[in-house]
């Protein structure tokens, strides 16, 4: 379906470089061997822009930067080269394609910029939030690939026309440049039938697709192979639960480099109690409330996207666990409620885990509050002693290392890995473009 057609390396006789020549559909490409590969790595959101340039040869980040309120006033953009200043612009943002010129001019600027010109960037790779059950791997992107993500976008109506516009943006500005993309939803199409059916008519799901797809898919891969690389262990022997806390927060079961089940379901609201998200609730919540409080499904659903979770249930502290730590070390009962609260269900999570894959060897925490929050791993972990789980609390005192927590004779392995969602777009965007 996606032809990606390589042909024998023509060698340039002057220079002595060799060409890969190979095409994208009905487009001719052409690249160097030995050259090195800068990838541009874009997370496009309805009216923001994220992006990297990475060398993935040497995995170095050469700028960074944020394009934020494209499309309404104030719009804003932020750059910052390797070793530079952060550099911050107030500019008029009208649309996504602005935004992607204005990442170019940055990126090429003769003073903060980090590439001579355009033709530095040999692929773009973009995060792409749903892929439905048509992408379970990484692709390169052509018409095919854009009509499927189109296709599926019923599915993520906030996320996929963003991504989309992102697409058609530097397809825009850089017709000749290949475009990779990577899935959110894509590590977790392996997950058997039984864990992703919810237990609903059937009809739903043959109608309307209506099934568990899960979300942070490149975090929970990366993490998951970084576990068994840095335990000096092949992962097809092991049994993995990623913990992917950050402001949303999944949790994944991965048995031999497979994920075989996680906490996120049709949409990223299910699962764990999250930064401003409910995570799991009593479905029939959502009627008695509505009817008590005179609200829409839509206006329901604002409730348990937005002002739920830690947020919702500290009464507005706040939705981040470092303003919850201090509230709770101050005596705040409500946010020391929320935090506890938290943790029992992400204890909750991983003993169901354990019970699907019969067995765990290691725990990882990842994200913001995974890498950092020292309190929540030995709260969460202290559930977990019937495991033969024992946290060392000297390792465990450690923030945003890759690094084993767990006491040397613990019978499960507990280490925090840090999320590189970035690095992993690149480096499958280089992959799939050599
Ligand atoms: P997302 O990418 O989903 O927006 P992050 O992975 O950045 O979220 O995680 C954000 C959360 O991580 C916040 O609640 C924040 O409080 C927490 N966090 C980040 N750094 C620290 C830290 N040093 N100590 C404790 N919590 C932290």
């Amino acid at each position: 379906m996606y032809a990606f057609a390589a042909v024998v390396p023509q060698r340039n006789w002057c220079t002595g470089e060799e060409h890969i020549k190979y095409w994208i559909g009905d487009r001719h490409c052409e690249y160097q061997e030995n050259k090195i590969m800068n990838i541009l790595v874009i997370n496009c959101g309805s009216s923001s822009l994220k992006y990297q340039l990475i060398n993935t040869d040497n995995e170095e980040v050469l700028a960074k930067g944020l394009c934020e309120r494209i499309g309404i006033d104030g719009g804003m953009h932020t750059y910052q080269s390797k070793g530079g200043d952060k550099v911050k612009t107030n500019v008029d943002i009208p649309d996504h394609t602005k935004a992607v010129s204005l990442v170019i001019e940055a990126l090429t600027d003769s003073k903060d910029g980090v590439i001579g010109s355009l033709s530095e960037i040999d692929a773009v790779g973009h995060r792409i939030v749903h892929g439905g059950e048509k992408f379970s791997k990484s692709v390169v992107i052509n018409d095919e690939v854009i009509a499927a993500i189109k296709e599926v976008s019923d599915l993520a109506p906030l996320h996929n026309p963003a991504n989309l516009t992102g697409i058609a943006s530097c397809k825009a500005l850089m017709p000749d440049v290949p475009m990779v993309a990577v899935f959110d939803t894509a590590f977790h199409q392996t997950m058997p039938e039984k864990a992703y059916l919810y237990g609903i008519p059937y009809e739903y799901y043959r109608k309307y697709k209506v099934r568990r797809y899960g979300f942070h898919g490149t975090s929970h891969e990366y993490v998951a192979n970084r576990t068994a690389e840095f335990l000096g262990r092949d992962i097809k022997d092991m049994k993995i639960i990623v913990c992917h806390l950050g402001n949303g927060a999944s949790v994944s079961a991965v048995k031999g480099g497979r994920c075989v089940d996680t906490s996120m379901g049709l949409t990223p609201l299910e699962g764990l109690i999250m930064g401003t998200r409910s995570g799991d609730i009593d479905p029939a919540i959502i009627g008695f409330v509505a009817g008590k409080e005179n609200l829409s499904i839509g206006q329901m659903l604002e409730v348990l996207n937005k002002r739920s979770g830690v947020l919702g249930l500290s009464d507005g502290v706040s939705s981040d666990f470092r303003d919850l730590a201090e509230a709770a070390g101050s005596g705040n009962a409500q946010a020391a409620k929320a935090l506890e609260t938290y943790a029992y269900h992400v204890a909750k999570y991983i003993g169901s885990y354990a019970a699907a894959m019969n067995g765990v060897d290691a725990i990882t925490f990842t994200a913001g509050v995974g890498e950092n929050n020292i309190s929540a791993r030995e709260e969460i972990c202290g559930y977990l002693t019937y495991l033969g789980t024992q946290i060392d609390p000297d390792r465990n005192n450690v923030r945003g290392e890759e690094t084993v927590i767990s006491k040397d004779g613990s019978k499960v392995t507990v280490l925090v890995i840090p999320t590189d969602e970035e690095m992993s777009i690149a480096r499958q965007t280089a992959a799939l473009c050599r």
